[in-house]
């Protein structure tokens, strides 16, 4: 047995206005009141991080971004550093997500670099694996999940493997209510937790926090969170309504 404990994180993606993402914040802060037995974050735009960052100081909701670049100062125009989202208190940040590869052009090799910066500054980064519809219907999906395992999250030590938590999501189930079942979850969740004991050992690859990603609501998250591979879920679309995101962290908890 291991005590990997769940996380529940909500990407709210590019969404909301200010005064909205503080008052969803402070709705799902205060529904997180008393909940100590799951991690839970909310990740905003980063334009949003420090009010967001301020409304959930002393909660049980920690912050993350949803990206950042691997260098910390400097000119590149548009950017945000890990030292910069450090002193905006993120615990956490979303790396190398599927709408970043697929529509922003982000490689494995941008991935594995953001990894070793968020590393270097302290930041737990989630990064995203997962699979395109013509991956999965061509038989390539466990291909496709070694392929990025290996190099977004290459040549990473013991101790650094162990900070990471990752996320799989299929992208043909991310926003378009196609949820993978806990079968297909669970199943990728397995090779990946093979992939991590190849290259480390069993005791490394029974640590490592593996999340899914996919349309998950407060109605299919009991199912997918009772598989023993799965460790929480990164919610898009849910985490926007204060009580579907309550909703999954309360799966989380058994209910
Ligand atoms: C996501 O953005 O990571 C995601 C899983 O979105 P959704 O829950 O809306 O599918």
């Amino acid at each position: 047995m291991t005590d990997r404990r769940f996380l529940i994180a909500g990407n709210w993606k590019m969404n909301l206005d200010r005064a909205g993402a503080i008052e969803l914040a402070s709705a799902v802060a205060e529904r997180m009141s008393g909940v100590d037995e799951v991690d839970v974050a909310i990740c905003p735009p980063s334009v949003f991080l420090d009010a967001v960052g301020s409304t959930v100081m002393d909660t049980p909701v920690a912050l993350g971004a949803q990206n950042m670049y691997f260098e910390n100062s400097g000119a590149f125009t548009g950017e945000t550093s890990p030292a910069m989202l450090v002193e905006l208190g993120c615990k956490y940040v979303i790396l190398g997500h599927s709408e970043r590869r697929h529509i922003l052009g982000e490689t494995d090799a941008l991935v594995n670099k953001k990894v070793y910066a968020a590393l270097s500054a302290g930041l737990i980064p989630i990064v995203c694996v997962g699979e395109l519809l013509h991956h999965r219907e061509s038989g390539q999906t466990e291909e496709v999940i070694r392929r990025q395992f290996e190099d977004s999250l290459g040549n990473l030590s013991v101790d650094q493997i162990l900070r990471v938590v990752i996320a799989y999501e299929p992208v043909w189930a991310i926003g378009t209510g196609k949820v993978a079942s806990p079968d297909q979850a669970e199943a990728v969740h397995v090779d990946l937790r093979r992939l991590i004991e190849e290259r480390y050992n069993a005791a490394v690859a029974g640590e490592v926090r593996i999340l899914y990603g996919g349309s998950v609501k407060p109605g299919n998250a009991e199912d997918l969170l009772s598989r023993p591979d799965i460790d929480g879920a990164l919610v898009g679309g849910a985490s926007l309504k204060a009580d579907d995101f309550r909703g999954i962290v309360v799966a989380a908890t058994g209910g």
